[in-house]
């Protein structure tokens, strides 16, 4: 009987992971294994640790990996798969590749120098601090990718066909639509991958992408994201109650720290800018953009117009490439990132990563969280268990590069950013369905957020659903 593993994105929302096997043995040996995502655990470090763990069975026997987009939590492991032993295609829209291209290395880089920061300062129980990939393995591997475009029919070993359908929610994102042969029957698989906001630009503003997820779905076995499983993201537009925060942490001669995801949120939020200071809604502040991926993932968002949403085209077409603004300034090196900490004047600084777990966002919150004049405001979600979950929750202080780091700055969060659909849009698209899936499991999602969602489910639609565990084997009927 053919099944399939949830290795991860099972009890929290990182790490996704989920094994097909198409075995018709009970042991699983000499099934064709396809690996639905490859993503990297973050946040506690109970879910971190698994990041070092073998896959259950050896990574040269998983034959391919198909991949919904090119956020870490998603992709992050793929590095670490091929470092064990794995030679296989890596199935992924051409914008996904495109972005793996820049995030996977970035994410190697980060490994390797947070590494050679403990190491440098003794601050790690282990000696020596080892990356879990290094900048050249990610490198490596990204020669297994293969594109393949959206819509487009794949058949990926005699059991086994898919096809990519829109999920909206960043640059390249999709869904997988696969057919698994088992037991001389054609079963239809919904992976959902994180699923993107409706089509209303009104209450999510900014959308870079497309708006709306695919329609008219249906599956045997449906595996559905429930991040949002249990929140309504406010309806109201957050531009005047942004362009407030801002003006007022400039008055009293503070800055502004937004930690933004370098992907499809960081350009977002530029773009919003933009739109604010050029209308007039908001006074000109230098906007620092401190992230060196966010910088190439602009290139690549250039590059996809196809991928853009009506508004998208229009700031386009009206303001061109953000690389381009005045009054933007764009920091690549290491040198252009500390010149943005030397800077005494007020100013508006988005880096990543987005939930404080590296990068140099922590640097600029070190400086700058202790100082009752600054912002840090949050526009995407925080994981429970990472630095940005912490200071976002009101705690006193936040320990940053092993430092006890007090927090008196205004903190301020926004959650109409997010490219995660809510509970009330989950049910609208799934309201969509031709007819209700089989079995339904919840994935990718804190335990509280999935338990509402599967109880929201059963009471509103009355689907057969059930809350994925970790490692946990479900055969495919
Ligand atoms: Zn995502």
């Amino acid at each position: 009987m053919a099944y399939i593993q949830f290795l991860g994105a099972a009890g929290t929302v990182t790490g996704s992971k989920h094994l097909i096997n198409t075995s018709a043995d009970s042991s699983g040996a000499n099934g064709f294994q396809a690996l639905i995502d490859c993503g990297m655990f973050q946040g506690p470090k109970e879910w971190r640790e698994r990041n070092w763990q073998d896959t259950p069975v050896p990574a040269h026997e998983i034959d391919a990996v198909i991949l919904t987009h090119a956020h870490l939590d998603h992709c992050g492991w793929i590095p670490r798969l091929v470092k064990e032993g794995f030679r296989g295609p890596i199935y992924a829209t051409p914008p996904t590749i495109d972005l793996c291209g820049i995030i996977l290395p970035d994410s190697g880089h980060l490994q390797e120098e947070d590494a050679n920061f403990y190491n440098k300062h003794k601050k790690s129980k282990h000696t020596p601090a080892l990356p879990l990939y290094t900048f050249a393995e990610a490198q490596g591997s990204l020669q297994y990718f293969r594109a393949v475009q959206f819509d487009q029919e794949t058949q990926v070993c005699p059991q086994i066909s898919f096809r990519f359908v829109r999920a909206a929610h960043i640059l390249g994102s999709s869904m997988v639509e696969l057919v698994l042969q088992t037991n001389g029957q054609n079963r239809r698989l919904l992976f959902t991958g994180d699923i993107g906001r409706v089509r209303n630009q009104n209450i999510a503003p900014g959308k870079v992408v497309h708006s709306g997820p695919t329609e008219g779905e249906t599956a045997d076995v449906l595996v559905m994201e429930s991040t949002y499983g249990d929140r309504k993201h406010p309806t109201d537009d957050p531009r005047p109650a942004l362009a407030a925060l801002i003006r007022q942490t400039v008055e009293r001669g503070g800055s502004v720290i937004v930690p933004a995801f370098a992907v499809e949120r960081t350009q977002k939020f530029l773009f919003m800018l933009k739109e604010l200071m050029e209308s007039g809604q908001m006074r000109r502040v230098p906007v620092y953009c401190d992230s060196p991926m966010a910088i190439k993932a602009v290139e690549i968002f250039m590059k996809h117009t196809e991928e853009y949403s009506d508004e998208t085209r229009r700031l386009v077409t009206q303001y061109g490439s953000p690389l381009q603004w005045p009054g933007f300034t764009f920091a690549c090196t290491p040198e252009e990132s500390k010149k943005i900490n030397d800077s005494k004047f007020p100013s508006i600084i988005v880096s990543s990563s987005g939930m404080v777990t590296g990068g140099r966002i922590q640097h600029h919150l070190a400086q700058r969280l202790p100082d009752p004049k600054n912002t840090v405001l949050f526009i995407g979600f925080q994981a429970q268990g990472t630095r940005g979950f912490t200071i976002k929750s009101g705690a006193p202080e936040v320990k940053i590069f092993g430092d006890v780091v007090p927090i008196r700055a205004q903190v301020a969060a926004f959650e109409q950013f997010s490219d995660h659909a809510d509970t009330p849009e989950l049910l609208q698209w799934l309201h969509t369905f031709s007819r209700q899936p089989g079995v339904t499991y919840l994935v990718h999602g804190d335990p509280a957020a999935s338990a509402q969602l599967h109880d929201t489910m059963i009471k509103e639609l009355g689907w057969n659903v059930q809350v994925a565990q970790w490692m946990e084997k479900v055969e495919v009927r």
